[in-house]
């Protein structure tokens, strides 16, 4: 199970980082996590064919996270042409909040004129799927998005990864964070905010409760990303991590 970091930026792309995007993979597939506009650019920095992904698998409905499905859908179309059918995973709406979107960017096209079928899984609080040989389950997080955030625990015969989406500091972390093997977790400031997002520093206060293996942060802020010192290690575009 290996996870790829595409984009590490929060939604200004602190620091030059692209916008949130995650390929997760093993033998039975791949997944890309959040699909943030800078997804092509990424994918190809990094030699990844943007038709090897079985799934889009997306926490919540900010142009930062599924911003980049347009420029997907174009690669398909007109780029290497995809015929097998591609799943997007979302909150509810994810549907035709994307397909609104295609249509804004790119008025002379529409989505029924794509030459593959679209699988569009709307998540609810709690909801498990099987995707790409992955189990994903998906939980609640607190952020303000319509209609809601979630968090994804992704598993594998190869690994488990837990995944925060963007949110404020929640249980859900410590309760879910048991025996994982790697959580994901966003940090965008060091400081605490207003109630939107994780700061290090609630992470530093509560670290000796997370029962996960490794921590890695993303989604990070400007001050996050150019702390001389970190406690926990810190994602950066292309950062590679084989998981278990
Ligand atoms: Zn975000």
């Amino acid at each position: 199970m290996r996870l790829t970091v595409i984009g590490s930026g929060d939604a200004f792309c602190s620091g030059g980082a692209l916008h949130s995007c995650n390929l997760l993979e093993h033998a039975g597939g791949k997944i890309l996590l959040e699909c943030g506009p800078g997804v092509l650019a990424g994918l190809k920095r990094h030699g990844i064919a943007p038709d090897a992904v079985d799934a889009v698998v997306v926490s919540h409905l900010h142009g930062d996270h599924f911003g980049g499905i347009p420029f997907l859908f174009l690669e398909y179309l007109f780029g290497k042409r995809r015929e097998r059918p591609l799943t997007i995973v979302g909150p509810p709406t994810t549907g035709p909040r994307s397909c609104a979107l295609y249509a804004a960017l790119y008025r002379e096209l529409q989505c029924f004129e794509l030459p593959f079928r679209i699988d569009y899984v709307e998540m609810q609080h709690g909801s498990k799927l099987r995707t790409a040989g992955f189990d994903v389950e998906s939980f609640l997080v607190p952020h303000n998005a319509e209609p809601f955030s979630l968090g994804y625990r992704l598993a594998c015969p190869e690994g488990t990864m837990l995944f925060s989406g963007d949110s404020s500091w929640t249980e859900e972390f410590v309760t879910r964070s048991a025996g994982i093997d790697l959580f994901l977790c966003e940090c965008c400031s060091l400081e605490p905010g207003p109630p939107m997002h994780t700061s290090y520093r609630e992470l530093l206060a509560h670290r000796a409760r997370l029962g996960c293996k490794r921590l890695l942060l993303t989604h990070l802020g400007e001050d996050v990303r150019r702390a001389e010192k970190s406690v926990f290690e810190r994602a950066y575009d292309g950062l590679v991590v084989d998981i278990a």
